[in-house]
């Protein structure tokens, strides 16, 4: 199988986590129990995830010249992602994401900081930079107009764009239109196609629209009819960053030439197998791993 060369655009973050007994009210300051600093985006957590299972990745985004800049820098060196096209902006926080804990629910405050700065100009400028890949991949933690610009550019130099169109926000006919793949999951898939019924909306986009339904699977239509490739059974510890490893997974197997079906089961497989571990990140398998998985 030939080692595929993916460019991920998109975001990263570092996510700053504390667990605490109770979410303080206006004006109160409360004692916290634990701190912990994860790396995240879904851009980076893609990036990473299809590194590990493989695939030669370059990742196209943007950090702060602060520290968390230089920690998610060091990460993406770490799992072996290219960093050539990532730009530190001057004066720019990295992006952030301040999450508590609390009450056996969370509450965050993202920053997209940096993130702001992947614009279309500077994602046409990487791309024609870095030339011949088998995939783009791209999220929606980057600005509109962005994602408009890697679309048209993939769809006119004839490369296949995965975009996974999370988080949910509408999207114009010719995005839809000029992507390769869409992966949202149900409740973008929702919002993504609003008034159409998900059963019309799989046949009408066969074969490029895969809706994620958890630990069900993942559903499709081949142009004959639709289809539900089930994922399998695990012990689940933290679902954070399932999606992003579906995406990963089902991304490399697409550009190393696998058909439809064997990389939907590849996806399922990774994505499962991302669920047993903590943080977005962490439990992020390696092809060995899903090889090992599905044999
Ligand atoms: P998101 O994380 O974007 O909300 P989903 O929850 O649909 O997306 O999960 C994406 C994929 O991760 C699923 O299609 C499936 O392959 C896998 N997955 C998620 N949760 C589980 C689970 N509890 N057990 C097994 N696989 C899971």
């Amino acid at each position: 199988m030939k080692k595929p060369k993916i460019a991920v655009i998109g975001s990263s973050s570092m996510d700053l986590v504390v667990t605490s007994k109770r979410r303080p009210l206006a004006g109160e300051t409360v004692l916290g129990e634990s701190f912990e600093m994860v790396p995240g985006g879904k851009g980076a957590n893609q990036a990473v995830a299809a590194a590990r299972l493989g695939a030669e990745v370059h990742m196209i985004g943007c950090v702060g010249d602060d520290t968390y800049g230089k920690d998610i820098l060091d990460n993406f060196k770490n799992n072996g992602v290219h960093i050539g096209y990532v730009k530190q902006i001057t004066n720019q926080s990295s992006g952030t994401a301040h999450i508590i804990l609390a009450e056996g629910d969370n509450s965050i405050v993202v920053v997209k900081g940096a993130n702001d700065f992947v614009t279309p100009e500077y994602v046409n400028q990487s791309l024609t930079l870095l030339k011949k890949f088998d995939l783009v991949m791209i999220q929606q933690e980057v600005p509109e107009e962005t994602v408009l610009e890697a679309v048209r550019l993939c769809h006119e130099i004839g490369v296949p764009l995965l975009l996974n169109p999370a988080p949910a926000r509408a999207i114009s006919n010719e995005v839809v239109d000029k992507a390769a793949y869409l992966t949202p999951n149900e409740h973008e898939a929702g919002m993504l196609f609003n008034g159409l019924e998900l059963s019309k909306a799989l046949e009408k986009y066969h074969n490029k629209l895969f809706i994620t339904e958890g630990a069900a699977g993942v559903r499709y239509h081949d142009g004959s009819g639709e289809h539900l490739v089930p994922s399998f059974p695990v012990k689940v510890v933290d679902t954070t960053g399932a999606g992003d490893t579906f995406n990963a997974a089902f991304g490399t197997a697409i550009a190393e030439g696998r058909d439809l079906k064997e990389s939907l089961r590849f996806a399922n497989r990774a994505a499962s197998m991302s669920v047993t571990g903590f943080g977005a990140q962490g439990g992020m398998p390696t092809r060995e791993e899903v090889e090992k998985g599905l044999a």
